[in-house]
């Protein structure tokens, strides 16, 4: 495996490779939800790219952006043994310069949600998507449902854009427990992590509902809040899966979502119906 921390040497490397690229971006602290979008570009591509980058522009100030957990010699080793070609791990001043020119997410479907507690979130997202889809020029680039805002914000970016990147979403990896996994699960003390488990079970019990044919998003949102009452919730809401909020519950088309914190950690999770 080559590791690259240059944005020139990067894309001159990118322009060497012939047939299929899938890229893998990712902020490090890697687990087996990380791995399993390596896993399936290994698998559906002639080359893959990962990167870590820890973005400074998606923490808004005052979030955990210095204590955000680097591990770099491991997570070169799991890249390594998984059979990645190339890491991209650039420096901070390597992609950020001053006074550039920005990319705005959607003043609606970037500001709601998660956009609403963190604004100016997705503003960062989608401006580092888009450095390191230039830098990268990958055919197809690997997106967990974990984070499923921003994976839909990243494929209406792709599309508003006319962007020829296939965009393709993976499932939520979780614990056998049913938390699913983060790297900031790392700040979790054992009973700040017992009580994270309540995200997954509120979540269980809306699916059950669903499938006891209960389709009323205030019946279910009013369960799952009293199942998370222990935490200091955000947000629990019912959307359709283009983040348009949702009465009854459409299945096959249908996300249902959970930000809270346990201790001091912020915790999201989310179901697809
Ligand atoms: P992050 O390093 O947290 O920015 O995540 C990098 C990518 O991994 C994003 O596309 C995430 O949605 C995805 N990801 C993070 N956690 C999980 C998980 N538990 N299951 C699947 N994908 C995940």
């Amino acid at each position: 495996m080559e590791t690259i921390t240059k944005v020139q040497e990067m894309m001159e490397r990118r322009k060497g490779l012939e047939g299929r690229v899938g890229f893998v971006p990712t902020m490090g602290a890697l687990h087996q939800g990380h791995l399993s979008l390596i896993e399936r570009s290994l698998k559906e591509n002639d080359h893959t790219i990962v990167s870590i980058f820890v973005n400074p522009t998606q923490f808004l100030p005052g979030e955990d952006y210095e204590r955000y957990p680097r591990r770099y010699e491991a997570d070169r080793r799991i890249c390594e043994v998984a059979g990645v070609e190339l890491l991209f791990m650039p420096e901070v001043h390597e992609i950020y310069g001053v006074d550039e020119v920005g990319i705005k997410a959607p003043k609606v479907k970037g500001y709601i949600l998660e956009g609403y507690f963190r604004p100016g979130h997705f503003d960062g997202v989608l401006q580092i998507v888009t450095k390191l889809f230039h830098i990268v020029r990958p055919d197809r680039a690997y997106f967990g449902k974990k984070d499923a805002q921003q994976l839909y914000l990243v494929q209406k970016m792709v599309r508003d854009l006319f962007w020829d990147i296939e965009i393709v979403p993976c499932e939520i990896v979780r614990d056998r427990d049913g938390l699913a996994l983060s790297s900031r699960n790392l700040y979790l003390s054992p009973q700040e992590r017992s009580q994270a488990l309540l995200l997954s079970k509120s979540l269980k019990r809306a699916a059950k509902m669903v499938q006891e044919g209960i389709l009323d998003a205030q019946t279910i949102k009013a369960q799952m809040e009293e199942i998370l009452a222990p935490l200091e919730v955000e947000y629990v809401e019912i959307v359709d899966r283009e983040f348009n909020r949702l009465d009854q519950v459409e299945i096959g088309n249908t996300i249902i979502l959970v930000a809270a914190y346990s201790g001091g950690t912020r915790l999201i999770d989310n179901i697809w119906i």
